[in-house]
């Protein structure tokens, strides 16, 4: 299991994980690799060609402006969200972009970045996976300089044609608890007694350990949950921006943001004295969930959990938990976050987190689950061993009815259905974990089953329900 909590919960910029922050990542690394190699001088032209999802759905989804972005050295988790409009103004208004930031050249967008809408897949890549792109630099003499291919894998990931998936550093560490299945993880932490969050928690400090020998333990831990507290911080802080703003949302289909009137509606609610609801709480879970989406479609900075467009549901489900369930705490949350993280580590790693690729089951859905099992986490208590199954069965709960769902986001925008369908994914993992929390331990399907039936279903869908706005509410939903 090389996928680690903070690959999973990564801060970044909106509007998409594999649309807008892989393609960034992607441009950033190739500019960099060429300025190590020693090519950046004697680049004149630098031409990008997208395919198959990302070149049907990349303008609403910025994937124009991220390209942009990272051409010049940027990178999703650093760069300033207020500064993104004025710095994609100064490119186009000036046809020339700085790459990695050093070494200045002519842009002329229409010729230099090319959505190829009729190929799938980049030309001779070894690699197929429908978020492929490529970038072409040209000498003086027009001679090809450097040609690399990347695919945009779901989540932020990128990969570079023909490189594995895993980093060689990370899948060299050594885990003092590796898992590759729910089972394996269930096993492992009943042959230690150990709870899942505490495997989890021991597998970042071998991570980190990794790059520093010589750290204790103590420091180690230290380490993980400060950067568990600052991933918390930054969830929270998208959803009271979401909360507090106004307006109309970028990209042209007219959608007004709803969070803030429905927040200032209930506490109207709450403030007038009237028999309180039993269900209220739920209209806050929704409220959370839809702050941080229309944050995340008006290009703000939100954490990947474990993508932009599913971005939601856990923050909803971790603030429902501290500021509804009684006894909630900061140590509850520490579960919370570690054990949605090894639920998503499975799905990353024996399926995909890709809506190009299985469509919103696997970012919807596995955000459902992930906080699913991070809520059974967090409530904790009793024997720690019958706990551990209970996650694994909210997790697969959580999943089980997200199975088939599609990506059709309308005009390809992260925002219909995508804003609402978190909230939704938010109160399906409430429930998924008060379901499991009530139930006896013993369950027919198993998460490992879960998982695999919705790669294959992923699989089997026809291409057009995955991220390319070519089929269901895109197609029958008038844009205006
Ligand atoms: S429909 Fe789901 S997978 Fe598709 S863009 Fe929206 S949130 Fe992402």
């Amino acid at each position: 299991m090389t996928t680690s909590l903070f690959d999973l919960y990564k801060i970044g910029v909106g509007p998409s994980s594999s649309h807008t922050m892989g393609p960034m990542r992607a441009a950033c690394r190739f500019v960099r690799e060429l300025d190590r190699d020693g090519l950046l001088g004697g680049a004149m032209r630098v031409e990008t060609d997208l395919y198959g999802s990302l070149a049907l759905t990349g303008k609403g989804h910025a994937t124009d402006r991220a390209i942009l972005l990272g051409l010049e050295g940027n990178e999703p988790a650093a760069i300033d969200p207020a500064a993104i409009e004025s710095s994609v103004a100064g490119i186009r208004d000036s046809r020339r972009i700085q790459l990695a930031g050093k070494h200045a050249i002519v842009f002329d967008e229409p010729s230099d970045l090319l959505f190829h809408r009729d190929q799938m897949f980049p030309p001779g890549a070894r690699m197929q996976h429908p978020n492929g792109l490529r970038f072409t630099v040209f000498g003086r003499d027009g001679a090809i300089v450097a040609r690399r291919i990347y695919f945009s894998i779901g989540g932020g990931f990128i990969v570079e044609d023909g490189e594995t998936e895993a980093p060689t550093h990370a899948s060299e560490v050594h885990l003092p608890f590796p898992f590759h299945s729910a089972a394996e993880l269930l096993a492992v932490a009943r042959a230690h007694s150990l709870t899942i969050d505490r495997v989890m928690l021991a597998n970042e400090c071998a991570r980190l350990r990794a790059l520093d020998p010589g750290a204790s333990e103590t420091s180690l831990e230290t380490r993980v949950r400060a950067g568990i507290e600052h991933i918390r911080q930054t969830m929270q802080e998208c959803v009271e921006r979401g909360m507090a703003a106004e307006g109309i949302l970028p990209g042209g289909l007219e959608v007004r943001r709803r969070a803030r009137r429905l927040a200032e509606r209930l506490r109207e609610r709450d403030a007038s004295g009237k028999p309180c609801d039993p269900l209220a709480p739920l209209d806050w879970v929704t409220v959370y969930a839809m702050a941080v989406n229309e944050e995340n479609a008006a290009g703000g900075r939100v954490v990947t959990a474990p993508t932009n467009g599913a971005a939601g549901v856990v923050p909803a489900v971790a603030l429902y938990y501290r500021n509804f369930v009684e006894g909630s705490s900061d140590e509850g949350l520490v579960r919370f976050f570690l054990a949605s993280a090894a639920i998503g580590a499975l799905y990353k790693e024996n399926a995909s987190i890709s809506g190009a690729e299985v469509g919103c089951q696997g970012e919807v859905g596995v955000a459902c689950s992930m906080a699913a099992a991070g809520l059974v986490a967090a409530l904790g208590g009793g024997d720690g061993q019958v706990n551990n199954g209970r996650i694994e069965h909210a997790a697969e709960i959580a999943m089980e009815h997200n199975l088939g769902m599609t990506c059709d986001p309308i005009g390809g925008l992260v925002q219909i259905p995508c804003i609402e369908r978190n909230a939704m994914g938010a109160a399906k993992a409430v429930q998924a974990a008060r379901l499991a929390m009530n139930e006896p331990e013993t369950h027919k399907v198993s998460l490992d089953q879960v998982i695999r039936t919705m790669y294959l279903t992923g699989l089997d869908m026809q291409s057009r329900y995955k991220e390319t706005s070519l089929a269901g509410l895109a197609l029958n939903v008038i844009e205006c």
